[in-house]
C-alpha cells in the first residue's frame, strides 16, 4: 500500500472532490468538515456534516487503526505481519494470521476462488517483474486489492463501538474507498476518468453504511514502449488488463468496504459481461458501474440496480439486464 502516487485531490467550496468520486453536501447550505492526512501510501479523509467539532475527537481513534492495519498487512514493510507470514511457511494464512485481519485475507482467497484466479493476491511478482512501481514489495502475497476497504471497515466499527449513543454523520475514505457511518446521506459524484476537472460521469447518493470504491487505471498505470497499461493484472495471465478505464463498486452495509475494495478489481478483470454474471452468481447486493477505455465515444455499462439509483448520468449508458 505505501509507494502509491498520491492521488488528486481537489477541494471546492461547496464540494468535497475525492479519489474518483466527489462527495456533494445534500443540501447546499449542508456544513461539511473534511480532515485529510496522509496514511498507509495514501490520503485518508473524514467529512462530518453538522457537528464540526467532531472530527479531531474521532481522527486519532481512526489513525491508530489504519497504522495497527498498515503493520499487520502491508507488503511494503519487511517487519509486517503479512511480509513475514510470507517468509514462514505457514501452510494457510486465515489460520497463521492475526485474529483482527484473518476476514481480509479469507475475503481475498474466497474472491480469488469464486473468480477462478481473476482476482488473484499473488500477481505482485508479475507486477514487479513488469516494472510498476507499485508491484516493488516484500511480500508475493499482495492485499493491495483489498486492505484499504478492509481498514475502513474497521475504522468505522471502532467509531460506531465508541460513539454508542451519539453516532455522528460522517463519511470515511481512504484512497477511495468510502463507507457512511451514522444516518446522513451522501451523494458522490463519479469523476471522469478522462477529465478528472471534467463534470462527474453520474452521482449517487449513499447511506445506512453502504460503501463505494473505484478501481481506474487512469492514476497509477505501467507504461512501456509508449503504451500505457493498467495496474491491475488479470490474475488468470499474469498480463495487464487492458478496455476498462475504471469500475465504480457500491456496497450495502453487510458487505462493507472490504468487498466494494475487492470486487471493484475484480470486476475490472472481468469486464461488464462477465462482471454482471459474476455479481448475479456471488455478490447479488453488490451495484456496478464500467466506464470502458474509450475517450472518444465515452459510454457506461451499469449493473440494473447501479442504473436505477445513478442520477445526472452524462454519458449513454447500457444497463446489464440480469
Ligand atoms: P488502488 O489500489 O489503485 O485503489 P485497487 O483497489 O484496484 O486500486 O487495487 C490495485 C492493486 O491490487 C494493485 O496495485 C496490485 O497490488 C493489486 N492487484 C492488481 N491486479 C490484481 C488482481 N488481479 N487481483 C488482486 N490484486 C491485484
Ligand atoms: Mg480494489
Amino acid at each position: 500500500m505505501h509507494g502509491l502516487s498520491r492521488k488528486g485531490l481537489l477541494v471546492g467550496s461547496a464540494a468535497l472532490l475525492l479519489v474518483g468520486l466527489a462527495t456533494l453536501g445534500l443540501r447546499h447550505n449542508d456544513e461539511i468538515k473534511t480532515i485529510r492526512w496522509p496514511v498507509m501510501g495514501t490520503i485518508a479523509q473524514l467529512s462530518l456534516r453538522g457537528e464540526t467539532t467532531r472530527g479531531e475527537q474521532i481522527r486519532p481513534l481512526v489513525q491508530k487503526t489504519y497504522l495497527r492495519l498498515d503493520d499487520l498487512l502491508s507488503a511494503w514493510n519487511p517487519d509486517s505481519e503479512l511480509c513475514r507470514l510470507a517468509a514462514s511457511n505457514c501452510p494457510d494464512w486465515v489460520t497463521c494470521a492475526s485474529s483482527e485481519v484473518k476476514p481480509c485475507y479469507a475475503a481475498a482467497l474466497k474472491l480469488a476462488e469464486q473468480s477462478d484466479g481473476a482476482f488473484n493476491p499473488r500477481v505482485g511478482t508479475k507486477l514487479r517483474e513488469l516494472g510498476v512501481s507499485g508491484g516493488s514489495s516484500y511480500s508475493d502475497f499482495d492485499l493491495g486489492a483489498i486492505a484499504k476497504g478492509f481498514a475502513v471497515d474497521i475504522a468505522a466499527q471502532k467509531i460506531i463501538q465508541t460513539c454508542t449513543n451519539d453516532l455522528p454523520d460522517l463519511l470515511i475514505d481512504l484512497g477511495g474507498n468510502l463507507r457512511v457511518v451514522g444516518s446522513g446521506v451522501w451523494r458522490t459524484g463519479i469523476r471522469n476518468p478522462f477529465d478528472r476537472q471534467g463534470p462527474y460521469v453520474g452521482v449517487i447518493a449513499l447511506t445506512n453504511g453502504e460503501s463505494v470504491a473505484t478501481s481506474g487505471n487512469y492514476e497509477r498505470f505501467i507504461e512501456r514502449d509508449g503504451i500505457r497499461y493498467s495496474h491491475i493484472l488479470d490474475g488468470r495471465t499474469g498480463e495487464p488488463t487492458h478496455g476498462i478505464a475504471a469500475v465504480t463498486v457500491v456496497t450495502p452495509a453487510h458487505y462493507g468496504a472490504l468487498l466494494a475494495d475487492g470486487l471493484s478489481t475484480t470486476l475490472f478483470v472481468l469486464g461488464p459481461q462477465n462482471g454482471a454474471d459474476f455479481l448475479t452468481r456471488h455478490y447479488p447486493e453488490a451495484l456496478a458501474l464500467w466506464i470502458p477505455d474509450s475517450p472518444t465515444a465515452p459510454h457506461i455499462f451499469a449493473s440494473k440496480e447501479m442504473a436505477r439509483r445513478l442520477n445526472y448520468v452524462v454519458w449513454p449508458l447500457d444497463t446489464l439486464e440480469r
